[in-house]
């Protein structure tokens, strides 16, 4: 039985509880354990701050980046492993488990690049020289040194890997050490990429750690120079938006929560455009692709109300040829969602979005399953909803059910689009899929204020895109309202959150001494 441990303070440490199970969501079978009672997290931040914060602000830009590249490479070559362990803790299909595992490795290579450009410097300027009186003598430049705290990064079950390196990539090269809680359930990816990590032995002491086990004392340690990173529930992270120590030291918080993510057919594309195809295949992607286990999956499916009855009918054929399996099994599409807890709650969301809409294709635990057994394994149905109208609907704007499911819903203008789309209450991205880039500017325009990342495919596009669900690091991640109002990565954008703009109001002088110590940048 795998017992997973917690590296704080230099060394491996193993809870003193029993903990929570870690189960093989195809089989129902449990694996290991994973608890963090008694492991010493303020020694863990007492570390951080001590050591691992003067480590990592001794370095400069081009150093941190090629920490990053080491870690990355310490990762890449121990690639096989994680593909197994997230088929056997998450139920992953080999290209399920690529997009976390390279994802998180990719991560931190862009990284590592961007750190290159930064040079030997360990602050930034932006561009910018104000004159703020009478006198030329007195100017003012905008200039960001890294905050001394920590990072403690609290992560969700979905990306034990991508959720990991996406964000300390972005900590450490802005200068500040990192705590990461992984999500219990599929902490063991986490634990072994930071077990081979630390076995590479690129890391200084002190700049990562990480606590395998239900870390809720972790909060209780925050100081006003700390950051708090939270991917989760929208749920948890209203829980701990309003925690007391995070209410009494105000450390930086973002919260990165769940989202009804929408795609939106613009009028006009008819079923054999390519346009069409593209559209199709990222609704199949949505209700296949990680079990629907993705922050960022679509939810909600805007088509023109005339051509309704015909795209139902495409994407019902469509997800009907989805292989549900064993996620070991080459043909298999999509495995089983993490756990049987979380398919009792995409059966009872299922449920409940029936209020609403109609079942066009699943709608409950499949009937079989290859090499699996549907009932024992975590398995849900690629589910395709539908309803007749959008407008009226309350629920299928709200409510996310975090598996292989989505709703079809009519609209008529591409006005009522854009606000059928902005009824989500801010979300993470959307996609738009049509052939006038006129249209489909406007439309994106319409529901920019609601949206993070916007995807838009016209026939110049093409197939050529990196999907609606797909995070890229160049691009900002996170959305507004109720997908928790954090933006992260955005390239040197991320920054923003780890280390303080500071006005910097002086003499020419000190301004280009202070510009010949800071590289440019525009964040
Ligand atoms: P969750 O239940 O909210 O848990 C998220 C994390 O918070 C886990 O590490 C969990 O630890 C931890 N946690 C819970 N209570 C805590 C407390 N009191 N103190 C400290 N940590 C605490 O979410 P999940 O089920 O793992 O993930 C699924 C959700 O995440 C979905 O709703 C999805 O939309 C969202 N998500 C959002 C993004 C994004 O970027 N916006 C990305 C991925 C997923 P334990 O596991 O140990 O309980």
């Amino acid at each position: 039985m795998i017992r997973l441990e917690s590296y704080v303070n230099g060394a491996w440490r193993a809870g003193s509880a029993e903990g929570r199970p870690l189960v093989n969501p195809t089989t129902g079978e449990v694996i290991g354990s994973v608890d963090a009672t008694g492991v010493d997290v303020a020694s863990a931040f007492q570390h951080a701050r001590r050591v691992g914060g003067p480590t990592l602000r001794g370095m400069t830009f081009a150093e941190r980046g090629e920490l990053l590249g080491a870690i990355a490479n310490a990762l890449a070559a121990n690639r096989d492993a994680y593909a197994e362990i997230a088929r056997v803790n998450s139920g992953n299909t080999a290209s399920d488990a690529a997009i976390d595992v390279d994802g998180g490795i990719g991560t931190l290579k862009y990284y590592a690049r961007l750190a290159k450009g930064l040079g030997a410097h360990r602050a930034l300027i932006e561009a910018g020289d104000e004159q703020l009186s009478r006198a030329e003598t007195f100017r003012a430049r905008h200039v960001w040194t890294s905050r001394m705290g920590v990072a403690l990064h609290i992560n969700a079950y979905n990306f034990p890997s991508w959720g990991l390196w996406e964000k300390a990539a972005v900590a450490l090269l802005g200068g500040v050490p990192v705590i990461a809680k992984p999500a219990s359930a599929t902490a063991w990816l986490s634990e072994r990429m930071v077990r081979d990590v630390v076995a590479a032995g690129v890391l200084p002491p002190g700049v990562l750690q990480l606590v395998c086990g239900a870390g809720e004392d972790l909060l209780d340690e925050l100081q006003p120079m700390d950051s708090l990173a939270f991917t989760g529930s929208a749920k948890t992270g209203d829980q701990l938006r309003g925690h007391a120590r995070v209410l009494e030291a105000a450390p930086r918080v973002s919260i990165e929560a769940d989202s009804i993510n929408a795609a939106v057919l613009m009028p006009g594309t008819g079923s054999g455009s390519p346009v069409f195809d593209v559209f199709l295949k990222e609704v199949v992607r949505a209700v296949s692709v990680k079990a629907g286990q993705m922050c960022t999956n679509i939810r909600r499916v805007f088509v023109p109300a005339d051509q309704a009855a015909e795209v139902s009918e495409a994407i019902r054929a469509a997800v009907g040829k989805i292989t549900v399996g064993d996620p070991g099994v080459a043909e298999v599409k999509l495995g089983p969602v993490v756990h049987e807890g979380q398919r009792q709650s995409a059966l009872e969301g299922i449920r409940h979005l029936q209020k609403e809409t109609r079942v066009i294709a699943g709608g409950d635990t499949p009937e079989n399953a290859l090499n699996a057994d549907p009932k024992r394994g975590a398995f849900v149905a690629p589910t395709v909803l539908a309803a007749e109208s959008a407008a009226d609907l309350g629920l299928v704007h709200e409510l996310e059910v975090f598996g292989p499911v989505l709703t079809i819903l009519p609209y008529r203008t591409q006005e009522d689009a854009a606000e059928l789309c902005r009824r989500g209450g801010g979300s993470l991205t959307a996609s738009l899929y049509g052939e006038d880039p006129a249209t489909l500017a406007a439309t994106a325009l319409d529901i920019g204020s609601h949206h993070g990342r916007v995807l838009v495919v016209d026939p110049v596009v093409g197939a050529g895109h990196t999907g609606h669900s797909i995070v890229m690091p160049q691009c900002v991640h996170g959305g507004p309202g109720r997908a928790g109002g954090g933006e992260e990565l955005g390239g040197l954008r991320g920054l923003r959150f780890y280390m303080q703009r500071t006005a910097l109001q002086g003499s020419p002088d000190m301004l280009k001494a202070v510009e010949a110590s800071a590289a440019p940048a525009a964040l």
